[in-house]
């Protein structure tokens, strides 16, 4: 039996709810592959990754937070705490999340989100500010998607029905990572074609050998 991990990292933790074969390779076997699509969405990020704090447009913003929340067991980078406010307010990040100003805004490439993992990941970002900040379950009410490849914003509602969903997903990736098994393939080829790790999973290779060791 493996260790149950302490912290799960808030990107591993869309790994998870993209496919939990493709967390358990990546966070507990540490496999990786910089494939041409991977190094894009690297070197976009890299664009916006610089941290620090800046305001435009009636906005405020912070750059690449690092938020650890150990009551969770979250933990990972935020891309961009905005506030609608502008610089010389005297308001707090409290304040401004009490007040509903405040949310988080995660940068992907590609144009519109495709997958309900980044969704998991913008709420698990809100969830872990929540505990940071000590604010009242619920408070950060929604968060934004930037995809670079449409140049736009998608919202993120953060209802009770995605925290209930991103916080079972954590439970279970944590049950996962402890459980010393690789889990199945999904069957979802979509999602295979868009995964870098395809050719170390080898997802139909691995059903088809599940299959006949049923027949046996
Ligand atoms: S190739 Fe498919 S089954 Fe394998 S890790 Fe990627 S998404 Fe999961």
């Amino acid at each position: 039996m493996e260790e149950t991990p302490e912290f799960i990292p808030i990107s591993y933790l869309n790994a998870f709810a993209f496919c939990p074969r493709r967390f358990y390779l990546e966070f507990v076997l540490g496999e990786m592959v910089v494939n041409e699509f991977v190094l894009e969405g690297q070197q976009l990020h890299e664009r916006v990754d610089q941290p620090g704090r800046m305001s435009r447009e009636e906005k405020q913003q912070w750059r690449r937070i690092y938020l650890a929340a150990p009551v969770l067991g979250l933990s990972g980078y935020s891309d961009l705490l905005e506030a609608n406010s502008h610089e010389n307010s005297a308001a707090g990040l409290v304040e401004l999340a009490l007040a509903g100003q405040l949310y988080p805004v995660e940068y992907k490439k590609g144009k519109l989100g495709r997958w309900v993992s980044d969704h998991v990941q913008v709420c698990a970002q809100a969830l872990a500010l929540e505990e940071v900040l000590h604010l009242p379950g619920g408070t950060i009410r929604q968060g934004f998607l930037f995809y670079f490849g449409s140049s736009r914003r998608e919202v993120v509602e953060l209802n009770s029905e995605l925290r209930e969903k991103t916080l079972a997903m954590l439970a279970e990736a944590r049950k996962v990572a402890a459980c010393n098994k690789l889990p199945p393939p999904i069957t979802n080829r979509a999602k295979c074609r868009d995964c870098s790790l395809e050719n170390i999973c080898l997802p139909r290779e691995a059903q088809m050998l599940q299959q006949k060791l049923r027949l046996m």
